[in-house]
């Protein structure tokens, strides 16, 4: 590439807002230019605005931007928002109105009729509802950090045996409920098993996933049953969920190792530079996979999964497990934006 596309950061202080910055430094198509806050960070160079806790250190180029307010007078014309879910929606909508190509963690927007909600492995064809959008720029979104490890091993498998019914208890991360998050002394030995909002996010939001593209809205899949029950557990990074499936047409325990080893999307045919060689890794020992073994894998872009057993009550039971700051949010953004410049999205703004 001749130039990099100039990327802002919006909630570039909190957890999301963190990870973007680790995972883009030498980003090969895009560069961080700006970075956006709340007004109590705006006016302050970014490692005083900021409490860093990703493991590389701060890049010193970035350490010494200026943070600025959410507003859109940004000179970068493609923004990764990590913003709080309580003041996403209006300031993602403006920028998007005001020209700029949004991509958001924020579930403000996920359900909104001609936004795309996207897995570039499950959905790549969904990002045609860019063209029904009313916005100068645009706005898409990514799905709940659970969902996206779910579907990522689910949809071979629904591809190849028709999915009827998902029953699924995730044990998530810390880091996913930002910075600083849960309070330690609620935590430390402890599970909690409440996560507002996260279930019926993973009851709903599959739904749109694995719905069809129609004319300028997505025709949601209803019939496939799913139940949800989420729960925060003492683990920094990484999702790990339990999975029991029922398929339309039940396939062999050979079988399902097949669709996942051979699992291929959109990404991968593209070579994007985000893109995990495969999205889906089978492990067959009896203690893997684990959050602290198997949640870099691919950069932490790929899903883990294991322990594929037959299932006394659905067909089959498993586990995925999946990190939810990258895959799940800051490098799923990242794979996001690097579909839409893929497909010539990005052009009028390059
Ligand atoms: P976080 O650590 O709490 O960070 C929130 C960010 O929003 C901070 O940069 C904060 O800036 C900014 N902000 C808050 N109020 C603002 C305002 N009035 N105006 C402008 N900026 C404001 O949260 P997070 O975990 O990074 O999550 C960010 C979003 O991604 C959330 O919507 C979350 O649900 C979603 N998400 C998170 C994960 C994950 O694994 N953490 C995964 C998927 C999706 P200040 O520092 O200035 O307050």
């Amino acid at each position: 590439m001749e130039h990099k596309i100039k990327v802002g950061i919006l909630g570039a202080t909190g957890s999301v807002g963190q990870k973007f910055i680790e995972l883009l430094k030498d980003h090969p198509w895009f560069e961080i230019a700006e970075l956006g806050a709340s007004e109590r960070s705006a006016g302050k160079k970014y490692i005083d605005a900021t409490n860093w806790i990703m493991k590389n250190q701060l890049q010193p180029e970035v350490a010494n931007i200026v943070v600025k307010e959410c507003t859109p007078d940004y000179e970068s014309k493609l923004i990764f928002s990590g913003l709080d879910s309580s003041v996403a929606e209006q300031i993602e909508t403006d920028f998007a109105n005001a020209g700029y190509f949004v991509i958001s963690n924020s579930r403000n927007h996920r359900f909104d009729k001609d936004v795309p909600l996207m897995i570039p492995e499950v959905n790549a064809d969904h990002l045609k509802l860019i063209d029904s959008q009313p916005y100068k720029g645009g706005i898409v979104t990514n799905p709940n950090c659970s969902t996206i490890g779910m579907i990522l091993a689910l949809k071979p498998l629904h591809d190849a045996f028709k999915i009827k019914k998902i029953n699924v208890v995730t044990m998530q991360a810390l880091s996913g409920g930002g910075y600083p998050g849960v309070p330690s002394l609620d935590i430390i030995d402890n599970v909690i098993p409440y996560i507002g909002g996260e279930e019926e996010k993973m009851e709903t939001e599959p739904r749109k996933i694995l719905g069809k593209l129609g004319d300028g809205e997505i025709i949601f899949n209803n019939d496939i049953k799913i139940s949800a029950q989420c729960n925060r557990v003492a683990v920094i990074d990484g999702h790990l969920e339990t999975v029991q499936v029922e398929f339309e047409n039940k396939p062999t325990k050979e079988e399902i190792i097949e669709a996942w080893e051979n699992f291929k999307g959109v990404p991968q045919e593209l070579n994007l530079p985000f893109a995990p060689v495969k999205p889906v890794h089978y492990f067959s020992q009896n203690n893997l996979p684990q959050p602290k073994l198997q949640r870099d894998i691919e950069n932490g872009m790929a899903a883990s999964v294991g322990r594929l057993r037959e299932d006394p009550l659905f067909h089959y039971k498993f586990i995925v497990l999946s990190h939810n700051t990258v895959r799940g949010a800051a490098g799923g953004t990242i794979l996001n934006a690097e579909l839409l410049k893929a497909q010539g999205y990005l052009d009028k703004i390059a």
